[in-house]
């Protein structure tokens, strides 16, 4: 049937949790699914420590996604088939998640000075089980709270880069997360490269990954041919996926609504030794 390498649980900003998207694979038939959270193996290692990966009757792959310094684009490059124990990797993602904990108190404090009705708890209350607050977490609580119609726009008035409650944090550069991604044992693939939003960039970093995210939803069919190219130019392997983050979010609705062929998907599975 199909794959999709790129979904989200609640362990980030998803809202399935792993068990919910590990069931929502099986039920539509996925035969490879890669969980790929921002910031966090906590959704992949909840999974292995009930014994639910390897996942019978579908095959997953372990995932993370992580964003990389840029003065102005973001790149976000995602480690597959990591080694979820790796040190050097957890405490890359432990500086992350509390750079990202710094934040969200800034943020929230801004919101405050412009007299935004909302409170830390009100975002963890959205955030439930991810310790990986982001920016997202705090947009759909401004929804929940009628600041605003959308998610989306929530980020173009407040949140987005530029906008007035936007705040940095601290974000490793490209070089160091594909090195620790490699000194883990994974993969290291460019995400969703039209999101860079700048060509010369993607290909300069096609020089440094492992693989080319190709196939994405926002990708439009020129767009997909051009990637192609690139991931063959520099011999990349070729991934693909949803971006899924749940029902009601600035990506698909539903898992299984965009996917890849098997053949692709089979490239990244290694068989988990158990
Ligand atoms: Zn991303
Ligand atoms: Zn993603």
């Amino acid at each position: 049937m199909a794959g999709d390498l790129h979904t989200h649980t609640n362990y980030s900003d998803g809202s399935y949790s792993p068990e919910e998207l590990v069931a929502a694979a099986k039920k539509i038939g996925l035969h490879y699914l890669g969980i790929t959270d921002h910031d966090t193996l906590d959704g992949i290692r909840h999974l292995y420590e009930n014994g639910l990966y390897p996942g019978r009757g579908v095959n997953i792959i372990p995932g993370v996604e992580l964003s990389a310094n840029h003065p102005e684009k973001d790149i976000h490059i995602v480690g597959y088939n990591i080694d979820i124990y790796n040190e050097a990797l957890l405490e890359m993602i432990d500086k992350i998640i509390e750079a990202r904990w710094e934040r969200f108190s800034e943020i929230i404090r801004i919101l405050q000075t412009k007299k935004y009705n909302i409170r830390e708890a009100d975002v963890l209350k959205t955030a439930g089980t991810s310790r990986s607050i982001g920016r997202s977490h705090i947009a759909r609580t401004l929804v929940r709270l009628g600041a605003f119609k959308s998610v989306r726009e929530a980020f173009e008035k407040m949140l987005g880069k530029g906008s007035p409650a936007y705040v940095p944090r601290y974000l490793p550069e490209v070089d160091e997360i594909i090195d620790v991604i490699h000194q883990s044992g994974g993969v290291a693939v460019l995400a969703h490269p039209k999101l860079v939003g700048d060509d010369a960039l993607v290909e300069q970093l096609c020089t440094k990954v492992d693989g080319l995210e190709v196939y994405y939803p926002f990708h439009k069919p020129d767009e997909v041919q051009h990637y192609f190219l690139l991931a063959q130019k520099y011999n990349l392997l070729i991934t693909g996926g949803s971006d899924f983050h749940g029902a009601a979010s600035r990506f698909v609705n539903e898992l299984g609504e965009f996917t890849i062929s098997d053949t692709l998907a089979e490239k990244l599975f290694v068989e988990p030794q158990s």
